[in-house]
């Protein structure tokens, strides 16, 4: 399998360095188990659509305001609507951190 610059993880949305799984993309035997176990966690990406605030918001203050258990699923499914849905934008040119700003995407 070729990798492009551009191949990113099924799970985080990270990008890939070296591919876990033969039959997906995913970065990580982390992604891997969450990925088998959660698969994509769609009622999440509602949750995070409906708190989002107008503008630019912090993904921490975000992830507080959600008070969601789990920050590692909670900032992949952040990736994963940046990168692949693209109903979420973020300022950074970097990978995402808690401390990335997102905004939603207007239609
Ligand atoms: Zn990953």
């Amino acid at each position: 399998m070729v990798f492009s610059d551009s191949m990113r993880c099924e799970y985080c949305a990270r990008l890939i360095y070296k591919n876990v799984s033969g039959k997906y993309n995913l970065c990580s035997i982390k992604c891997k188990n969450y990925f088998r176990k959660n698969k994509l966690n769609n009622e999440l990406e509602k949750i995070i659509l409906d708190n989002i605030s107008k503008g630019w918001n912090e993904i921490n203050i975000l992830f507080s305001k959600i008070n969601f258990k789990d920050k590692f699923e909670f900032i992949s499914a952040i990736g994963r609507m940046v990168y692949f849905d693209k109903t979420l934008k973020t300022k950074t040119k970097n990978e995402l951190s808690m401390r990335s700003l997102i905004s939603i995407v207007k239609k």
